[in-house]
């Protein structure tokens, strides 16, 4: 039985005055100023904000909650060394059990879609991918999930990983993934990203690579994807996270990388609250904040985005599954002062997620099937400085969270 709503005199971001928004057979049906509530049930909003609800364009539910035994260190090296001890042993109901977990608070904070990386190689096979579609299945229509079949080890390094990846977009993984800088070289690299090119290309798939997750400017892995992405005409079908060594990169070479990137139409996420933590850790002061160069990209028109990566795990022991925490970072660290930037950085896990992850039904307008958010802010600064912790989440037209 479709529920109707009305939710009564809230602010949305092109409105200049609060309005009411109809809500019928789950979708958006009208936007205006004092309208018919007849048949349908009655939500005040008394001047809150009214917002589509957020897009976690990079998460990775298979690693969700699990961090014993601590990371001591607080490096990538050592959260990937004993992910890779334990990952082989998880039973499917521990992945499964806290995967859940992780898409239940982001339905609690209004998050209504999560791309997220699941581990596909020699050691867990297709061991993790199994409980994430399990839990994809759980929480359809409610937190849609994609899967990125995701080769952690490298495919030249772990070659087993070619097959395993094919196999996993056959039993529910829908996106390619990678980690070119995984590999011994750069020419293994490039070879990397030649093989998931011909695997997303038989599967008529989009591509999510992680690039450069690193200090290192050594690690010039971008520009390989973004040379590959024009060699085979995908532009706009491949997203690059991380990309942490463009930041260490000298001006004139990252100038020409964001130049291809943005030629190849290459959707960036930055996860920022997990580089902020994991690079930089062989620095001595000033330590570098590791987050790829958001404003840079933004100028130069390239779609970035922003991913909360982990939660409560051997990669970053925080995280609350939040987007509106996570949008809040990139206009501190990347230094987006001026009111359009900051609207920028709330748009980035909203409307520019929307297009990397390829979201045609997406916003608060009359048609579009209703995913929305109420928050206790009047607008997207206040919403970024007041965090506010009561939520009521709409989807599909239906109450689900508040
Ligand atoms: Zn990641």
């Amino acid at each position: 039985m479709p529920e109707n709503w009305l939710i009564r005199q809230v602010c949305l971001e092109n409105y200049t005055a609060p309005m009411d928004i109809a809500i019928r057979d789950g979708k958006v049906k009208e936007i205006g100023k004092n309208l018919d509530g007849e048949g349908c049930q009655i939500v005040n909003g008394s001047g809150m904000m009214a917002s589509p609800l957020f897009i976690d364009p990079h998460h990775h539910l298979d690693c969700a909650f699990l961090n014993e035994p601590p990371n001591l260190s607080g490096t990538l090296e050592e959260a990937i060394h004993i992910n890779a001890q334990l990952k082989a042993n998880r039973s499917d109901a521990d992945v499964y059990e806290k995967a859940c977990r992780a898409l239940n608070l982001a339905l609690y904070n209004g998050t209504g879609w999560v791309r997220s990386h699941t581990d596909i190689d020699s050691i867990s096979k297709l061991k993790l991918l199994h409980p994430i579609v399990e839990a994809k299945e759980k929480f359809r229509r409610l937190v849609d999930v994609q899967i990125v079949a995701f080769p952690q080890l490298g495919v030249v390094a772990d070659p087993q990983s070619v097959d395993l990846i094919q196999q996993a977009m056959q039993e529910g993984a829908e996106i390619v993934g990678g980690m070119p800088h995984a590999e011994a070289s750069l020419e293994d690299a490039a070879k990397h990203i030649e093989l998931l090119f011909r695997i997303a290309e038989k599967f008529n798939a989009d591509i999510d690579m992680h690039v450069d997750e690193t200090d290192d400017p050594a690690s010039r892995t971008l520009e390989l994807l973004a040379e590959a992405t024009l060699k085979h005409c995908y532009q706009g079908r491949v997203t690059a996270g991380h990309c942490c060594a463009l930041a260490s990169y000298p001006d004139d070479y990252a100038s020409q990388v964001i130049e291809k990137v943005a030629m190849a139409q290459i959707n960036i996420v930055t996860n920022p609250l997990v580089n902020l933590y994991l690079q930089g850790r062989q620095d001595r002061q000033p330590v570098r904040r590791g987050i790829t160069r958001v404003k840079q990209l933004l100028q130069a028109g390239v779609n970035v985005t922003c991913g909360s990566d982990d939660i409560a795990n051997l990669f970053f022991p925080f995280g609350r599954m939040d987007m509106l925490e996570i949008a809040m970072i990139p206009s501190v660290v990347s230094h987006l002062p001026r009111p359009e930037e900051i609207q920028t950085a709330v748009n980035m896990p909203r409307d520019w997620a929307a297009r990397t992850l390829n979201l045609l039904d997406y916003g608060i307008i009359p048609g579009a099937s209703a995913n929305l958010v109420l928050l206790a802010a009047t607008n997207a600064q206040e919403a970024l400085q007041l965090q506010p912790a009561q939520r009521i989440v709409f989807r599909n037209g239906a109450l689900v969270s508040n």
